[in-house]
């Protein structure tokens, strides 16, 4: 049977532009349809306005800093609505800038809701199309648990656009997201409060980190209230929000932003029309191939659940164009040892295993512990101090894991990744020469186990 396309994929987000691209690159014919924005949640509502809006909140610090290097500044002046339409400005740059990548390599751009109709068969805005294979890429959602006044709550889709810096944001959650949030809204001025339910917030992350974040943050002045949850949210007659928590507390601000995890995209997705089915967390089922129990179609990104974070759905929408149009080059996605970032102030930098990872996994470790000053801040008045962990395997002598929490974290993580990704020793860190004078090179300086 002829179909209009050998692929259709649904969602041009990181993952779906990637696999449409390569998938074309290889000389399939490929459509993708995109209801809301090119990029997908990375371009528009994520990574990246995320990280614009983090320099922005480190500007405060270096203007803090500068007196130490001699500059005087008069009293600086911050205006939110400035660095919101430059951001805007920079996130319409991006979107025609996917768009060209799109059109360029010869993919069919339909923009529009996707439903699918059958195992072959998507309707874009009342039009029908056929495709031998179908990829799932929609991504995810913000979910806010179900409590009165949740409708008075913003998610970080609306943090990207709001229309005044609020006096007094209330960050709920314990994630990447609500650390980042926080430490924006907190850099740029805002009175700001992280709730999390549980003990200590980053829960997954290494306990070191976690606990060093926590002290640095504190020393900050932002307000984090732990075992504590919101069971109500009312507005008030001056239009300030009324948080009642669950022990009884009520707090007052200006926003409340839940950051309480997302959820798979599968609003008027069609499933029902298809043999695909979800996993028990309510993403879709795939097999190690991204295969869904629906032979023709396939997904990859948010929308499985597996690791989201973009370069995995880059890496997964990689492997089904190579697997599908160019098999000679395709290769298994490498779950182990994926070094991420959380852009919190400071932030944090990780690969490989956590020191309690390690342990569960029956590693006898050594731990190399170091928390200094770092050189920058030696002439300021600044008490932050970094913090960079190793986990080794005492038998081997492999590193197990980086953990890092300072300046340029995410950065210096990224090659100690590959250090992982090659098996390195505890020994070949040390043989290693550092550059000086950094933080890094105490990556490599470390020779004291610390317990
Ligand atoms: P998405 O990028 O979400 O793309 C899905 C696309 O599908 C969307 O454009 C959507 O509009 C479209 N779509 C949905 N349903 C349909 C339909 N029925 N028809 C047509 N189109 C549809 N990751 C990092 O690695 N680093 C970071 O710093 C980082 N920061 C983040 C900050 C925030 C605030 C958020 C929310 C996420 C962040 N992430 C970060 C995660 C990252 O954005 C996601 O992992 C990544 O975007 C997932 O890619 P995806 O292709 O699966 O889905
Ligand atoms: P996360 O899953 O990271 O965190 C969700 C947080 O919300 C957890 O602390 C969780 O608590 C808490 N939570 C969940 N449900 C409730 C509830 N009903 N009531 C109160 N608290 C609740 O999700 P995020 O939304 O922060 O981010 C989504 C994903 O996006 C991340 O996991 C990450 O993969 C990606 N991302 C990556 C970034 C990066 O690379 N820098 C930045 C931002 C996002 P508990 O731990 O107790 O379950």
């Amino acid at each position: 049977m002829a179909y209009d396309f050998d692929l259709f994929v649904i969602g041009a987000g990181s993952g779906g532009v990637r696999a449409a691209r390569f998938a074309a690159g290889f000389g399939a014919k490929v459509a993708v349809a995109e209801s809301r924005y090119l990029g997908g949640t990375c371009v528009n509502v994520g990574c990246v306005p995320k990280k614009l809006l983090v320099y922005g909140a480190h500007v405060a610090d270096e203007l803090e800093q500068a007196a130490g290097y001699g500059w005087s500044l008069e009293e600086g002046h911050f205006d939110w609505g400035t660095l919101i339409s430059n951001k805007n400005r920079e996130i319409e740059r991006l979107n025609g800038i996917y768009h060209k990548l799109l059109v360029d390599s010869g993919v069919t751009l339909l923009q529009g809701h996707a439903r699918l109709t059958g195992a072959h068969d998507v309707e874009v805005d009342g039009q029908r199309y056929s495709a031998e294979r179908i990829l799932i890429a929609v991504g995810g959602w913000p979910q806010v648990p179900d409590i009165p006044g949740k409708e008075l709550a913003i998610t970080s889709n609306e943090a990207f656009y709001l229309e005044q810096l609020p006096k007094r944001m209330l960050v709920v959650g314990g994630g990447y997201i609500a650390v980042e949030f926080a430490g924006i809204f907190q850099g740029l001025g805002s009175a700001t409060t992280l709730l999390y339910r549980g003990d200590l917030f980053l829960r997954g992350f290494d306990g070191s980190v976690r606990n060093h974040l926590k002290e640095e943050l504190e020393k900050r002045g932002l307000d984090l209230q732990f075992n504590s949850d919101i069971k109500r949210i009312d507005k008030l007659d001056d239009g300030s929000l009324k948080a009642t928590l669950k022990d009884g507390r009520e707090l007052i601000a200006d926003c409340v932003f839940y950051a309480t995890g997302r959820r798979p995209m599968l609003d008027g997705l069609g499933l029902e029309n298809t043999g695909v089915e979800l996993d028990e967390r309510g993403y879709v089922r795939v097999d190690e191939h991204y295969q869904t129990t629906e032979p023709s179609i396939l997904a990859i990104g948010d929308v499985i659940g597996r690791v989201q974070l973009t370069p995995v759905a880059l890496a997964e929408g990689m492997a089904v164009a190579r697997r599908l149009f160019k098999p000679e080059q395709f290769c298994l996605v490498d779950y182990q040892n994926i070094p991420t970032a959380v852009f919190s102030q400071p932030p944090i930098g990780t690969v490989g295993l956590t020191e309690e990872q390690a342990l569960e996994a029956g590693h006898k470790v050594h731990i190399f512990e170091s928390r200094f000053k770092p050189m920058k801040l030696t002439l300021t008045h600044s008490q932050e101090k970094t913090l960079m962990k190793l986990v080794v395997d005492a038998d081997t002598d492999r590193v197990l894991g980086c953990h890092m929490v300072g300046p340029d974290a995410g950065e210096i993580v990224q090659g100690l990744g590959i250090a992982l990704k090659a098996g390195a020793t505890k020994q070949q860190f040390d043989e290693t020469i550092g550059v000086h004078p950094t933080s890094a090179e105490e990556f490599v300086t470390m020779r004291t186990v610390t317990r």
